[in-house]
């Protein structure tokens, strides 16, 4: 499941259709594609796990949820083109439900969970039922705040409810937790100011490298190391995955020797260290 750094990943890519005229088709007629055919791309952008695009004098947005199986591979063409799009498009393979060419650029979106217009009602109503997005300069963390102080559902629920933060998959989930050295089975109504503030921090620091590194790092050595890849302005390596207690069930705590236990809560496997993670 691709967790909300990497929606902002496939929103930043997106971005190079940015400005320009596009052809515009669903060769699976999964959408009215052709509404943006012709039309200048305005803008690409995450919210969440969601990612919405607009053109320039066009009333609906295109909604994309990639879920498990989606993704939208946008790449450069070989050589650019002359005018405003390619006369002849390439030949489509498997089940392509957007298609978008440039001068520039080639994207192709496969497999989506949801792939819709929505009129700005609609895109009102998705954005007032997602909880704030770290990633996001507009997000409201007191929004997120509020309605965990006011539930008696453990914060392992809330943290991964969409209504509440938007974003945060299982992998952040456990790797949070463990870091605030939270008991994930304690009530959101017991979570305090201070530990809901130095969460929220934790989750913008970690998306936000997430998004940079294009992977999700946790682990403070490669976290370090990644930052100073960044500073550089160069691509951070794909190191082995190094995770505290996120796909551990069973081993040894790196910090306390406790083994890491999991159990289901929501749709996925919650991990999580009894001895970090102490009611
Ligand atoms: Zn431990």
């Amino acid at each position: 499941m691709a967790e909300g750094h990497a929606v902002h990943g496939t929103a930043q890519r997106l971005r190079a259709f940015v400005g320009q005229p596009v052809r515009s088709r669903s060769p699976n007629a999964t959408f009215d594609a052709g509404v943006f055919d012709g039309q200048v791309v305005a803008d690409a952008q995450a919210v969440g796990k969601h990612l919405l695009v607009t053109a320039h004098g066009v009333g609906p947005t295109v909604h994309l949820h990639l879920a498990m199986d989606g993704a939208f591979a946008v790449r450069r063409h070989r050589r650019v083109l002359d005018g405003a799009f390619p006369r002849t498009e390439p030949p489509v393979h498997g089940n392509v439900a957007w298609r978008l060419l440039s001068a520039t650029h080639h994207g192709e979106l496969t497999d989506p969970a949801v792939c819709e217009l929505l009129d700005s009602d609609g895109v009102i109503a998705l954005r007032a039922r997602l909880g704030p997005d770290p990633l996001r300069d507009d997000a409201e963390p007191e929004a997120a705040r509020r309605r965990i102080q006011s539930s008696r559902r453990p914060i392992g629920a809330l943290l991964v409810d969409q209504k509440v933060i938007a974003g945060i998959g299982n992998v952040y989930r456990a790797e949070l937790l463990y870091r605030a050295g939270l008991d994930p089975f304690k009530a959101g109504h017991d979570v305090d100011d201070d530990t809901f503030d130095a969460l929220w921090q934790d989750a913008v620091d970690l998306m936000t490298l997430g998004l940079g590194a294009g992977w999700i790092v946790t682990d403070e050595a490669q976290l370090a190391a990644a930052r100073a890849v960044l500073v550089r302005d160069e691509r951070v390596p794909r190191w082995p995955k190094r995770y505290a207690v996120y796909g551990r069930a069973g081993k040894p705590c790196h910090v306390c020797g406790t083994t890491v236990q999991a159990q289901r809560m929501g749709l996925q496997r919650l991990f999580w260290c009894p001895g970090c993670q102490a009611p």
